[in-house]
């Protein structure tokens, strides 16, 4: 039985949420006793090929291709469960999974879940745990398919596993499927240029405790002191105090630095669901019973703005 993960317009190294997949991969992989294979498609695989193998892929499947629809990928991906023969496919997060997850499992006759944030070993088959209710619950999925188990993963579900440079893995070459002419691409989206949110390992954020959309000067401050960047709860974003690129949450940015700085935030289950997988989580509310005081681990009861000038001190003479 083996583990697939296909990763998309692979590069090298691959990317940290390919990376995070393989983990989660091997981790599985180790308990149902079962190789890994990881399914690359892109225009040059040579260095993603080794990086996969270094990384833990027994077995990597390689599809060659420039600019592929998501119909090409969704046949190269099936061939690739197909030649893997795997029962387990896990999706590494990323533009393409809402797209791929669910039409990659129909094909395959299998069933698909997204925004998977644990994944069980239970009676030689697995469940997939993910965030139900807007994040308020979390649910429990077991699978009646009879085909592959195919799961969308979220950030940060395992650790990227430690490069080992003298690990090979066996290759194959996947064919390119023609193309069916159902898609037509315009252009191509614009990549993103700049630092992003997702990647950063330390966010400053700042909810309506702030009081006035000025104040949000404060936590500029305070990120730019300890080289970080800003984050938004959905509340002062829609009040226009930021950007809806700083959005933290459910409907906003999933993130996972190593600390987050949560202030004046109340710590809805919509807000956490984009942060309680930070390394360290610092609150700072006026209300000691505030729900963020659940996840934070360093927390201070006080006035934000009489806090944030402080830190912002600090963080200057540190710095
Ligand atoms: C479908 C859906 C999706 C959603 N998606 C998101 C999302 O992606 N992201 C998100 O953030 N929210 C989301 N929300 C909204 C979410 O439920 C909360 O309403 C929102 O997170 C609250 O933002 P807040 O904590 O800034 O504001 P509030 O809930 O108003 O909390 C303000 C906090 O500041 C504290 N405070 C007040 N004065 C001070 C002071 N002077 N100093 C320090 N602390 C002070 C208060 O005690 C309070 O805890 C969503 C809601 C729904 C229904």
């Amino acid at each position: 039985m083996l583990v697939l993960v296909p990763s998309i317009d692979a590069g090298a190294p691959l990317s940290d949420a390919a990376a995070e997949a393989l983990g989660a991969a091997r981790e599985l992989a180790q308990q149902r006793r079962c190789d890994v294979a990881c399914a690359l498609i892109g225009p040059n695989l040579a260095a993603a090929t080794a990086d996969a193998a270094q990384l833990g892929a027994d077995t990597v499947l390689t599809a060659t291709g420039h600019a592929l629809d998501g119909d090409a990928r969704v046949s190269i991906a099936a061939n690739a469960v197909a030649q893997a023969q795997a029962r387990v496919v896990l999706l590494p997060r990323g533009p393409h999974l809402l797209e791929l997850a669910p039409r990659l499992a129909a094909r395959t006759g299998g069933a698909s879940v997204i925004g998977v944030t644990d994944i069980r070993h239970v009676d030689n088959d697995v469940h997939a745990i993910a965030a139900v209710f807007g994040g308020a619950a979390r649910a429990q999925y077991a699978f009646r398919a009879s085909g592959p188990r195919v799961i969308g993963l979220a950030p940060a579900v395992a650790a990227p596993p430690d490069r080992d440079p003298a690990r090979t893995a066996t290759t194959i070459e996947l064919a390119i499927p023609q193309p069916t002419g159902r898609v037509t691409t315009l252009e191509p989206a614009a990549a993103s240029s700049g630092p992003r949110l997702e990647n950063a390992k330390l966010i400053v954020s700042g909810g309506r405790g702030l009081q006035d959309g000025e104040n949000y000067a404060l936590i500029r401050e305070l990120a730019d002191g300890l080289g970080g960047m800003t984050g938004a709860s959905r509340a002062i974003v829609d009040d226009g105090w930021a950007s809806f690129e700083q959005q933290v949450g459910l409907t906003g940015k999933i993130v996972t630095p190593d600390v987050y700085f949560a202030i004046g935030i109340s710590g809805a289950s919509q807000h956490m669901a984009g942060c309680a997988t930070a390394r360290c989580i610092v609150a700072v509310n006026t209300d000691p019973d505030a729900p963020i005081f659940k996840f934070a681990d360093y927390g201070i009861v006080d006035d934000a703005l009489e806090v944030l000038p402080e830190l912002v001190r600090l963080a200057r003479e540190r710095a």
